[in-house]
């Protein structure tokens, strides 16, 4: 009877996954388990069979690592408190397709809030955990912070908008290159790009497998499931999704090992029989030897609702940061210098004179290496000066007055927004450096 019962629930587990796989190659499989991962990565394998080399590699690797081998980790040995933090720029690429999915700057910073406050344990439902799993909940270590230097070295706020004709994007990638409608990665080894547009009818985010081509490492989530608020929609509008997204980015697998009774390759989470749908409470029912605690649905490795869940544990925690070791997949973003600028402070609209708007003329603008400053309709401005400043509002170049027309050469600057302003009534005129490739 009980043999039964397995081979029945076993088959109806892979009709469901086969169903699914299916499904996601022509529109999207997430009324199952919210996340396309998995079956994005078996895609991807069938086009670039290298990949499961490299998901074996991986795992070699992880087991090789040792919790206390990477001084750049561990401060003096000691764990829990000794652990290094470890800072990962991230770069926001914001495809809208129509005003409604133009999420705003405080819809992508709270999506940052949440991803700070999951992966340090500073939800404040951790504390809700049942008995048997608290001491497995983990503080990661792993914090996020808005890219303010972009690839080619410009002050940036670490968010991209960037409008497009496509009304949804599929699973082939098209977010992720401008040539198809999306916005090309920045730098993968510097920065963790995270797309987010209207995806096909159905699919919530996945995230690319380690050992992916540069220009599609990262992460995509449907705008309806970014942040907790503007266009965030419930179940998914706890940044949950971006939360785990970001574990399978660091490697980490679904809880249920993406099989029946599959293994997630981490030793402190329960073994269960598959993904957990919707929102359960108190103890599941016993499953695949895991009767003292019932399946771990808490897990951001499930795929429960985002209300529902609220940890990763110890072993999820060490197997993330493995990948950050010297010889790991992430090891690179430890030296990123992608946050390491201030943040481009807010583009406001300051205000012109009147007069300098009619009758100054600067080109070009974006320039590269020399403006050209023409003041000859504003009457005589022998004598005033001519100043710009950078972001900071710092000086960065002045220069009197001689001629109605002059030259400033600004090849020293480096890109990004300045402003520049003419003798003492002016208040500043946008000017935009930007060097050619
Ligand atoms: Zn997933």
């Amino acid at each position: 009877m009980m043999v039964q019962q397995f081979m029945k629930e076993f088959i109806m587990r892979h009709l469901i996954l086969l169903f699914c796989l299916l499904t996601f190659i022509t529109a999207g499989c997430l009324a199952q388990t919210g996340c396309t991962s998995k079956e994005y990565s078996k895609i991807e394998s069938t086009k670039n069979p290298g990949l499961v080399q490299k998901a074996q590699d991986l795992e070699s690797f992880i087991k090789n690592w040792s919790f206390y081998s990477e001084p750049r980790m561990v401060a003096s040995g000691i764990e829990g408190n000794g652990l290094a933090v470890i800072k990962i720029p991230v770069v926001v690429h914001v495809l809208y397709n129509s005003v409604e999915q133009k999420i705003t700057e405080e819809q992508v910073r709270s999506q940052l809030d949440v991803l700070n406050r999951d992966y340090r344990m500073l939800n404040t439902s951790v504390t809700e955990l049942p008995d048997y799993f608290k001491s497995l909940a983990a503080d990661c270590f792993i914090e996020f912070t808005p890219a303010t230097i972009d690839p080619q070295g410009r002050p940036t706020r670490g968010i991209v908008w960037k409008k497009t004709n496509n009304s949804y994007f599929g699973s082939d990638d098209g977010i992720k290159f401008s040539r198809r409608g999306g916005d090309d990665a920045w730098d993968a080894d510097r920065y963790l790009n995270i797309w987010v547009g209207k995806l096909s009818p159905g699919m919530v985010g996945y995230s690319s497998p380690i050992g992916a081509s540069k220009e599609k490492d990262g992460i995509v989530l449907r705008y309806s499931a970014f942040g907790t608020l503007g266009t965030a929609t419930a179940p998914y509008n706890l940044g949950r999704t971006a939360v785990h997204e970001i574990g399978h980015w660091l490697g980490l697998k679904h809880i249920w090992g993406d099989r029946f009774c599959g293994d997630d390759e981490v030793a402190d989470t329960p073994p269960q029989k598959g993904p957990t749908p919707g929102c359960p409470s108190g103890v599941t029912a016993a499953a695949c030897d895991n009767s003292a605690s019932g399946s771990m649905y808490m897990n951001f490795m499930d795929v429960t609702y985002d209300a529902c869940t609220n940890m990763f544990t110890n072993g999820q925690r060490d197997r993330m940061r493995a990948l950050f070791a010297e010889g790991g997949p992430r090891h690179a973003l430890l030296y990123s210098q992608g946050s390491s600028g201030p943040l481009l402070p807010m583009p406001v609209e300051l205000p012109v004179d009147s007069f300098l708007i009619q009758s100054v003329i600067v080109y070009p603008n974006p320039a590269d290496n020399t403006i050209t400053v023409n003041t000859g309709a504003a009457g005589d401005l022998t004598g005033d000066r001519i100043r710009i400043h950078n972001h900071l509002g710092q000086l960065v170049l002045q220069s009197n007055i001689t001629a109605k027309t002059m030259q400033l050469n600004i090849s020293s600057f480096r890109n990004g927004l300045y402003y520049l302003k003419i003798g003492a009534k002016s208040k500043a005129y946008k000017l935009v450096k930007a060097s050619l490739p």
